[in-house]
């Protein structure tokens, strides 16, 4: 059930934190966590307040970055107590995100990524978001405990996984579906060596590529429009620099 989704924990600093996230998410049927970089774990403090979800802390798989933890994944959602300077696609309410991402789960792997207690996610780490996520609370105090956080949007998910319209919607043809984190990643880097070549980076410390970044997080090309994009940046690359 809701096998496609992936809870994925970022550098989390008390393991209390980790136990009480694997129990929220398996109260509403979600079962794939991922941690990167934990301060302690495994921990037993972790599986204490897991309490019935200590299968899910024992399955969670331990990576070294992101980056690596959301590679595979079409749709990204970063969750964030407030905004940030990228101007990502902004999901202001948790069930339009939801349903948005259950659609995605039912052909690829999703991820909902939460940050660090005393810091969330760096600029870097939004940056291999392809969304981000706001839970609306008290404009004077908005940020969540962590396990809290994770509560309310696996519940949203759950919600709209239950309603979600029937399973007899065709499958997207393979060209429409989106293209996952690495295959964007090769993407911007196949644009930024064609900059680069092409002498259009002139200043090193030009926020272009940014807001490239940020241009093409809001397009959402298919994955047929990113093979065109590449098709085209190869046509205009000087034959050396061809990979
Ligand atoms: N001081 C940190 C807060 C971290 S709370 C900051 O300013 O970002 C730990 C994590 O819980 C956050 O990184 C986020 O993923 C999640 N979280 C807490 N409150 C949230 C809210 N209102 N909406 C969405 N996510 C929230």
């Amino acid at each position: 059930m809701l096998t496609n989704i992936r809870i994925v924990l970022v550098q989390t600093y008390h393991p209390g934190n980790i136990g009480a996230s694997a129990r929220a998410m398996k109260t509403m049927g979600i079962t794939d966590l991922v941690l990167v970089k934990p301060r302690c774990f495994p921990d037993p403090e972790a599986t204490r307040l897991a309490a019935g979800a200590d299968d899910i802390v024992e399955g969670a798989r331990v990576m070294g970055s992101l980056a690596e933890a959301v590679a595979d994944c079409v749709q990204v959602v970063g969750a964030s107590a407030r905004l940030r300077s990228l101007p990502l696609p902004h999901f202001d309410e948790p069930d339009a995100m939801a349903r948005d991402l259950v659609e995605n789960a039912a052909h690829d792997p999703v991820a909902l990524v939460f940050g660090r207690e005393r810091s969330g996610l760096t600029n870097e780490e939004i940056r291999c978001c392809s969304h981000q996520v706001s839970i609306p609370a008290n404009p004077d105090y908005a940020v969540l405990n962590l396990s809290q956080a994770v509560q309310v949007l696996a519940y949203e998910v759950f919600k709209a996984w239950r309603r979600r319209p029937g399973s007899d919607t065709p499958p997207h043809s393979p060209g429409e579906r989106a293209p996952n984190r690495e295959q964007l990643d090769h993407f911007h880097a196949h644009l930024g060596r064609v900059m680069q070549a092409s002498g259009f980076l002139t200043q090193p410390h030009a926020r272009t590529e940014e807001h490239l970044h940020a241009l093409f997080a809001r397009a959402q090309p298919s994955r047929k429009e990113l093979s065109l994009l590449r098709g085209l940046l190869s046509a205009l690359e000087p034959p050396a620099g061809r990979d």
